[in-house]
């Protein structure tokens, strides 16, 4: 009777998802079991593992979505299949990451009434690489025509991310990093001159410094390069990396000049999931027409019987964000990203006044003007009673995630904190994380170093 019994649960006794074999054990991290276990078990024992990671609504350390809509999870369910490659098989996705890149486009004063031409990615570390090799194969056009050495690129730029100096290895570009002058958050557009020649690539500035959080000065650095070329003929395109800046800027600072309305500015990156409000998984990059991304980096594929060009360093790639990204586009509206961000700047606005006002502490930026977000340091480091790190790990203690770092090259001696406000990060839970902030510098400044913490419990 055994085949009978075969996934017939009717007769099965209970079972209870801790008191199955898989439970009563370390779960496999080397082998795969011979075994099959219930679905139920496995899914607990997984969740609680992750539960080990802590709160992402309390990770203030990221520009990341961490929170979305039902309406989203469900997209992103619907989606599971959907693999952006195959235009062929899931055209109508493919129309929506297009109709994504021409909203983007116009946000960012695409000019023209040609189609921008983009692509979706990963994230912004795929964005800025093709960005990153279009500047590098225009440049390497240019100079072979004009029957110049072509071995020795660099592109300049100030505190970028990480994803730069990728770029620059993996592709051999050499990466000219101008230091970080005494109080500047970024790139400073008289430093650029020093920095720039006839092997420039081009220029990579920041909308969304990830240190400070501020803006480097698009329309000056491009005025700058403006000059530059006046005086020796060198003409340098900027990419813009809005990793983070490029969702916030559209709606809280719509004066700034910093996308393709500045004729200077040759292609965009930004991350869809982070103030794009997508899920994890998806950047864009754009650029301000056709004839700057250089042909033999687009590959076509079939598409509908035609073709259809793809530019990207992954093949499959899940469709489900980019969908997502649509939906948060027409359910939120300009209308709905503007409130989204007036509130978080509001709320970053009321972490700085309390910061403002704790003795010991030297706000460096206070969420407006850039990204919501707030950026610290201490007054007086040598004479404080604990350091930046120690408040960390203090704050650690109630679940807050909080990062204490040195400030980039050249000025390594500051130690920052930083906390980023995004959709899901209420006034409230920032009020609380205020009140935990004074009681963790009590403490600290109380006792040597970690004294005992005082119970947390008040039945
Ligand atoms: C986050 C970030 C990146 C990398 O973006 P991902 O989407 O995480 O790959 C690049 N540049 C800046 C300025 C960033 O803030």
């Amino acid at each position: 009777m055994v085949l009978h019994r075969i996934g017939d649960d009717s007769d099965t006794p209970y079972e209870d998802a801790y008191a199955l074999a898989i439970s009563e054990q370390r779960l496999p991290r080397f082998r795969m079991p011979e075994d099959t276990s219930p679905a139920r078990a496995v899914h607990a024992l997984i969740r609680d593992e992750l539960a080990l990671d802590g709160n992402s609504s309390q990770n203030l350390a990221t520009f990341c979505t961490t929170w979305a809509e039902p309406e989203v999870h469900e997209l992103m369910d619907l989606c599971l299949d959907k693999n952006m490659i195959d235009k062929d098989e899931y055209p109508q996705t493919a129309e929506i990451e297009s109709r994504c890149v021409r909203i983007i486009g116009d946000l960012w004063n695409a000019p023209g009434a040609q189609s921008p031409t983009g692509c979706s990615t990963t994230g912004s570390s795929e964005a800025g690489m093709l960005g990153g090799l279009a500047l590098k194969w225009r440049w390497r056009k240019r100079r072979e025509a004009a029957g110049l050495p072509t071995d020795r690129p660099n592109l300049v730029c100030g505190p970028v991310q990480v994803c730069w100096e990728k770029f620059a290895r993996y592709f051999d570009v050499e990466l000219r990093q101008v230091p970080l002058e005494p109080d500047a958050t970024g790139l400073r557009p008289h430093q650029l001159r020093e920095h720039v020649d006839e092997n420039t690539i081009g220029v990579v500035a920041i909308l969304g410094v990830t240190y400070t959080c501020d803006y480097e000065p698009v329309a000056e650095l491009a005025a700058a390069l403006d000059a530059i070329e006046r005086d020796t003929g060198l003409d340098v395109p900027i990419h813009v990396d809005a990793a983070s800046g490029g969702f916030i800027a559209p709606f809280l600072h719509p004066e700034v000049e910093w996308d393709f309305r500045l004729p200077r500015v040759a292609s965009i990156n930004a991350s869809g999931h982070k103030y794009g409000m997508a899920p994890l998984g998806v950047g864009w990059v754009v650029w301000r027409a056709e004839e700057l991304l250089p042909e033999e980096l687009v590959f076509r594929v079939s598409y509908l019987g035609g073709d259809m060009p793809t530019f990207a360093l992954n093949f499959s790639r899940p469709g489900g964000e980019i969908v997502a990204q649509y939906y948060t586009f027409l359910r939120l509206g300009r209308e709905g990203y503007r409130k989204v961000y007036e509130a978080a700047a509001r709320t970053a606005r009321s972490l700085a006044e309390q910061v403002r006002a704790m003795d010991g502490f030297r706000l460096l930026y206070d969420g407006q003007g850039a990204l919501p977000a707030v950026a610290w340091t201490l007054t007086d480091p040598q004479r404080s009673p604990f350091t930046l790190y120690d408040l960390t790990e203090r704050l650690r203690l109630r679940g807050w995630q909080v990062p204490a770092y040195p400030l980039p090259a050249d000025r390594q001696e500051v130690v920052v904190q930083r906390v980023l406000i995004r959709h899901g990060i209420s006034f409230d839970k920032i009020a609380l994380l205020g009140q935990d902030l004074r009681s963790a510098v009590a403490e600290l400044a109380d006792g040597p170093c970690g004294a005992a913490p005082r119970p947390g419990f008040h039945h």
